[in-house]
């Protein structure tokens, strides 16, 4: 066990915290390098870089945590490596390997241990790997060269004493086209969401909510998580079209919905109107891990959830407690859902 950092945990919040190292490879003629641990936190990148003029670029968001036992968990790296193998595709980026990019995240946060927020202290290590367009460039094409990195920084829980329900409004801007870069995590949706975002704090809410960029009728992300909401009758619904990003989080709620908790899975298209229909509903992703919805405003009308709005549901706490004990360890979850840093 090496002595951890001098930072008081239980005070962190989502910021960054400049830790010992991060891992950096880069991919030349046709080839990715060892790739190595670096201390400094600043890259150099050509002038002309993809990344920079055209958004040739995704990301990850992960989390690692530490059990009752010490050691060190990360939760379903396996899948965020897949996400970004699907999303350098769209984009047209040389592909990290997924062994690798597993190999990668348990080195850099080995290499950061004293980071590692301790057990119980709410906290967690946040991953954050991303792939970008560099090289000598200049013309709408894809990148000469590719540079992979992941950078950590310990981060505290989302919500400080304990889960509250937010408020959310639907907004009148898209994230992404039908057929757009909505199913893949890259920065272009957050810079068309910067704005929306604004304008929806400004009006008092805590972030706003897209409907489906077709129709405009369907609910689609919440700010940067999935919707899901939970009927009288015990089922789990959440919202299918191909624009959402697919959430780890919400793959995973939805199994430990369905086989721990017996609800019935439903993805289905989920109409603005048909919002009264639900007793609860969460927003779900990395960072929050569950966001309880209190209310969502359309139009003027206001849909309120689990207690007015106020409160937070019974099922919304249940798919919380099981699914942060499974990623702390407390709990045994499904195979190969929790690796262990060593
Ligand atoms: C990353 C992200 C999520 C959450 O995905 P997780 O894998 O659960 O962290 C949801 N929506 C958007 C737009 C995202 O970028």
């Amino acid at each position: 066990m090496v002595a951890k950092a001098d930072i008081k945990w239980s005070e962190l919040r989502f910021g960054y915290i400049k830790c010992d190292y991060r891992f950096i490879s880069h991919f030349k003629d046709g080839k990715w390098d060892e790739g190595e641990l670096t201390k400094d936190d600043y890259i150099r990148i050509h002038e002309g870089s993809t990344a920079i003029h055209y958004g040739q670029q995704c990301f990850e968001g992960m989390k690692a945590y530490t059990t009752k036992e010490g050691k060190i968990l990360l939760f379903r790296p396996d899948r965020n490596a897949a996400r970004m193998k699907n999303s350098c595709e769209q984009l047209l980026m040389a592909v990290y390997p997924e062994e690798k990019f597993i190999e990668a995240c348990i080195k850099v946060v080995k290499a950061n241990e004293r980071f590692v927020p301790p057990y119980g202290s709410g906290a967690s290590l946040y991953l954050r790997p991303y792939l970008i367009g560099v090289g000598e460039n200049v013309g709408v094409r894809p990148a000469p060269e590719y540079l992979f990195g992941i950078f950590v920084t310990p981060v505290g829980p989302y919500f400080k004493g304990g889960m509250a329900p937010c408020h959310f409004v639907i907004s009148e801007y898209d994230r992404a086209a039908p057929r757009g870069t909505g199913g893949v995590k890259v920065g272009g949706n957050y810079a068309a969401s910067l704005k929306a975002h604004k304008v929806a704090v400004d009006a008092g809410y805590a972030d706003c909510i897209y409907l489906d960029p077709a129709t405009h009728t369907n609910i689609e992300e919440v700010g940067a998580a999935n919707f899901f909401g939970i009927t009288a009758d015990n089922s789990f619904v959440t919202p299918k079209s191909p624009s959402i990003l697919p959430s780890i989080t919400k793959y995973s709620l939805m199994h430990l919905a369905e086989h721990n908790l017996k609800m019935k899975v439903v993805e289905k298209e989920i109409p603005v109107t048909s919002l009264g229909e639900f007793v609860e509903a969460g927003a779900c992703g990395t960072a929050a891990v569950i966001t309880p919805i209190g209310s969502i405003t359309h139009e003027g009308k206001k849909y309120a959830f689990y207690g007015e709005g106020k409160e937070v549901g019974p099922k919304i706490k249940e798919l919380y407690s099981l699914l942060t004990s499974i990623q702390t360890g407390d709990i045994k979850g499904p195979d190969g859902w929790v690796v262990e840093v060593k």
